[in-house]
């Protein structure tokens, strides 16, 4: 039934201007066979899921990260500590990482605290020297997925290396790009493995810094089903107060664990600084979190539910944008209107208007009665919209 429900839910999303069929028809898009082992068989103990993973964007100092790290361990929730080494920075002239000295560091971190540590690979050298160091996971970044050849690259130095490997989503919402990241280091032996949901660049407005398109990762679950997928809500939320509702949506949609930033001092970070939060604030959104029981495709009554109502929220989400972005559009035709001295109300113009849409609804099942109210309303709000262009004083 929940299959059902999702095969026929056709998946939009906007991409600049153009809207964009995402997921759907998963009768031809068959499932993937990634055979991989589930999180809790990653090492002998200690590791389960929901897996938490937590520490800086950048390891910085041997201070930073040890400080960082004993106050993780004493919130008693992080299985994974994370930092960064070398730093994919969008702009040169950032700090991009203190490099392969972090490494023993990271050592240092595993021995005091017991904790397992994962790092960012982007190319060969670093899965080396990551390697030699006796890092534990390796985790592949956003910009380094969306590009198949350091992929191809990545996973060929991974040949018979047995270490779990979390990679993230490609920057553009492109989930054959993500999935064929996958299946390169699948091919090469790699069989603890894991994809890291951490949103997609927003090309529009947005409250995110990377918006989460929730049905990309929805959609990943249905074709390969034994793939375990983290979220990473720092990295969609790109600022500390957004991190929990994101956090707990993820828990909902029974994601495998949270890779969330922290930082014994996020005001001074020299990466990420708004999104980080303190182990303490770490512990906090923790323990805030409801955790429930029912895995993310189970047929019983509350999670078909769940998974409907997820739908309803990502088409509501949509709904809301695209009227936000009708309404922009309004606003330019008005400064036209205005520019050419017309008046705001074409009657001819909206009476073909709600005809068109009339007929467009009936053809898939909308009343007529309910597709001219919602017009209605639109059109009231888009003149109240064009009538405060017209009435702007000119600067
Ligand atoms: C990170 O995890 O610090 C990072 C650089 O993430 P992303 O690849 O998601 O931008
Ligand atoms: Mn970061």
């Amino acid at each position: 039934m929940v299959n059902t429900a999702i095969k026929n839910f056709a998946a939009f999303t906007l991409c600049g201007n153009k809207l964009i069929y995402l997921c759907t028809n998963f009768n031809i898009r068959m499932s993937i066979e990634l055979k991989v082992v589930s999180i809790d068989q990653w090492f002998e103990h200690d590791v389960q899921a929901p897996l938490i993973i937590s520490g800086p964007c950048s390891a910085e100092s041997l201070d930073q990260v040890m400080q960082t790290a004993k106050e993780l361990k004493e919130t008693g929730v992080v299985n994974v500590f994370r930092a960064g080494v070398w730093k994919p920075r969008t702009r040169p002239n950032t700090f991009e990482g203190v490099g392969k000295r972090a490494l023993l560091w990271l050592n240092k971190v595993q021995k005091e605290f017991g904790f397992k540590v994962a790092v960012e690979v982007a190319s060969r050298k670093h899965v080396e020297q990551a390697l030699a160091a006796g890092i534990d996971i390796l985790w592949i970044g956003a910009r380094t997925s969306s590009n198949p050849f350091s992929m191809q690259e990545i996973a060929e130095a991974l040949q018979g290396v047995d270490i779990p490997v979390l990679v993230k989503n490609p920057i553009n919402p492109d989930l054959e790009l993500w999935i064929g990241a996958m299946e390169r280091l699948y091919s090469v032996g790699v069989r603890k493995m894991a994809a890291v949901h951490r949103g997609f660049y927003p090309f529009e407005p947005s409250p995110y810094r990377n918006i989460p398109l929730w049905e990309v990762p929805i959609e990943l679950k249905l074709r390969c089903p034994e793939l375990p997928i983290i979220n990473d809500p720092s990295h969609i939320a790109g600022e500390r107060e957004l991190l929990f509702e994101i956090a707990q949506k993820a828990i909902d949609m029974n994601f495998d664990g949270l890779m969330i930033e922290s930082h014994t001092n996020p005001e001074c970070a020299l990466s990420d600084a708004k999104q980080q939060i303190t182990p303490a604030q770490l512990l906090d959104l923790h323990s805030k979190l409801v955790f429930r029981n029912e895995k993310f495709a189970e047929s019983d009554t509350v999670s078909e539910l769940e998974m409907l109502r997820q739908q309803i929220d990502i088409i509501d989400e949509k709904m809301i944008s695209l009227l936000a972005q009708r309404m922009d559009v309004v606003r330019e035709i008005g400064v036209v209107k205005k520019s050419k001295g017309v008046k705001i109300l074409q009657l001819s113009r909206w009476k073909g208007l709600v005809e068109n849409r009339i007929k467009m609804g009936e053809k898939i099942g909308l009343s007529a009665a309910f597709v001219k109210k919602i017009l209605q309303l639109v059109h009231k709000e888009s003149i109240q919209k064009q009538a405060e262009v017209m009435n702007e004083k000119e600067l």
